[in-house]
């Protein structure tokens, strides 16, 4: 007779998998389920060393898993000062003098969240008031958009900013910068905060992955930007014990590299998964590649960042090394390109599957080419709704166009596989943001919350060809579960991102969040 050492009972456990969706009750042995059922059976498995959790009606899903997550930069952020909650520019001295105190002369303190709907004085602060708490020390404190900072005159002074013409600078009437930067001009800050050290880094990291398995996610795609992160990743792997599974995207320039130094330390926790190529840019940054021009101008198409046959040169190598072949794609031009670029490629059956990452700007004939090719598309819902609600990307794109932007209603319907992810920390982490964001997508595009979660978790997992360990919660699968306060599909739409994570199993270890 086999016991449990974990078994989770009285729960309202919707395993995703159609056969049998709902049970009570899980018993895990080491870091597998190895059985799913009722109250009654489990209690066969308990012994006096089992460890038995009364779930008391609360939700069990799947961990989730999401696609689309950029951990070091998540990281660093979860160092920076976090404005939160303040509610006025008094407020935000007060906390950045509180962090001063600890910071030496002279280092950089960066901030974020900045919210200033929410202020009592209903604007950002000045340079000349954050100069009163921090006149020494650089300071750049982010909004809450991302789309706009505010620096004080230490910062000003090292970034040179008062000798640029860039149009994002604030000045005030005799010409001097205010402190505040918006769009663009933001970059002339960003490029001059002094790089983390490498020790600053795998805190980060870490920091990062145990907020991860917090959030209820189990498994993530790691989208790695820089070298730097593969020798960390190499360190972590090599030595570390990770609390949640990983599934490394590396950009092409870094796949010699990561081949040679990670591809050896791959284990039921770690995946060299796939390397991307990037065919365009973005929406908000008109980088993103179209046919015809964005619609408030008359000639900008954005443009495609490589042609076909060295695409396809890439892709080739991507797939003779065994990894999976994802394509940045945002704007029609480019998904084309990308479709173009996997048809050439000399490889018919690839496992796993080809995946667009976005596909946002689509049309018909993109959307059955998509089908017949078998490709996976990889969203980020909350990327979406920004997309509609900070960039107005109804007035850039024209009505016609939107009907088809992101059209995750329409790749379901026609059976393509879509997976979700963050795009954290551009975006919230939490998926329940996302799924919100899914569900409530105004117009013909909105999915159910049933497709919603099946796309964290059942899809995702199916677009990495890993169904066979996890995604659903069935006998034989990775015991990596989230449990929830509340029922996503029993829950009103505009609640569903207020249902709070309980605790994750990952693994078989049980993770609590931290308050
Ligand atoms: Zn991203």
């Amino acid at each position: 007779m086999t016991f449990a050492d974990l078994v989770l009972l009285n729960g309202n456990i919707i395993t995703m998998n159609p056969k049998t969706l709902l049970a009570q009750a899980i018993a895990i042995k080491g870091d597998r389920v190895f059985y799913v059922g009722n109250n009654q059976e489990v209690k066969q498995y308990i012994n006096k060393k089992t460890r038995v959790i009364y779930l008391d009606g609360k939700t069990v899903l799947p961990g989730f898993i999401d696609t689309h997550v950029h951990v070091v930069d998540y990281g660093r952020m979860l160092t920076w000062l976090d404005l939160q909650g303040a509610s006025s520019i008094r407020d935000v001295q007060i906390r950045l003098a509180e962090r001063i105190k600890f910071v030496p002369k002279g280092r950089w303190v960066l901030g974020r969240a900045l919210d200033s709907d929410s202020f009592l004085e209903n604007r950002l602060p000045t340079c000349q008031e954050l100069d009163t708490v921090s006149p020494d020390n650089p300071v750049v404190i982010y909004c809450q958009t991302g789309q706009a900072c505010v620096v004080n005159s230490k910062t000003l002074k090292v970034s040179k900013i008062s000798q640029q013409n860039n149009v994002g600078i604030e000045r005030d009437v005799t010409g001097e910068p205010t402190g505040i930067l918006r769009d663009q001009a933001t970059e002339l800050v960003w490029g001059v905060i002094p790089e983390p050290t490498h020790q600053e880094l795998e805190n980060a990291i870490e920091l990062a992955l145990e907020k991860i398995v917090q959030a209820g996610i189990t498994s993530i795609h790691w989208i790695v930007l820089s070298e730097v992160e593969i020798a960390i990743i190499q360190k972590l792997v090599e030595t570390g014990f990770l609390h949640v599974r990983i599934y490394l995207i590396v950009p092409t320039n870094l796949l010699d590299l990561a081949l040679q130094k990670l591809k050896p330390f791959e284990n039921d926790h770690f995946k060299l998964g796939g390397s991307i190529i990037f065919v365009d840019g973005y929406l908000a940054s008109r980088t993103a590649a179209l046919f015809e021009p964005y619609s408030d101008t008359l000639t900008d198409h954005g443009k495609l960042f490589c042609q076909q046959n060295e695409g396809v040169a890439l892709a080739n190598k991507i797939q003779n090394n065994g990894l999976q072949l994802i394509i940045h794609a945002v704007g029609d031009k480019a998904v084309q390109e990308a479709l173009n670029i996997i048809q050439h490629t000399n490889i018919n059956h690839m496992v796993p599957r080809p995946r667009i990452e976005q596909a946002a700007v689509l049309n018909q004939q993109l959307l059955d080419r998509i089908k017949t090719l078998d490709i996976s598309v990889s969203v980020q819902p909350c990327v979406v709704a920004s997309e509609f609600s900070v960039w107005s990307v109804t007035k850039h794109l024209g009505e016609k166009r939107v009907c088809l932007l992101f059209p995750v209603r329409e790749l379901l319907n026609l059976g393509v596989l879509v997976s979700a992810g963050s795009d954290c920390p551009m975006e919230q982490l939490n998926p329940l943001h996302g799924i919100e964001a899914s569900i409530r997508r105004d117009g013909t595009q909105k999915v159910s919350v049933f497709e919603a979660l099946q796309m964290y978790t059942v899809f995702a997992a199916r677009a990495t060809s890993e169904f066979v360990n996890k995604g659903s919660i069935e006998q034989g699968k990775l015991a990596d579960l989230v449990v929830l306060s509340n029922d996503p599909t029993a829950t009103v739409v505009e609640k569903v991102k207020d249902i709070s994570v309980c605790f994750s199993v990952f693994g078989g270890f049980v993770y609590c969040p931290k308050s």
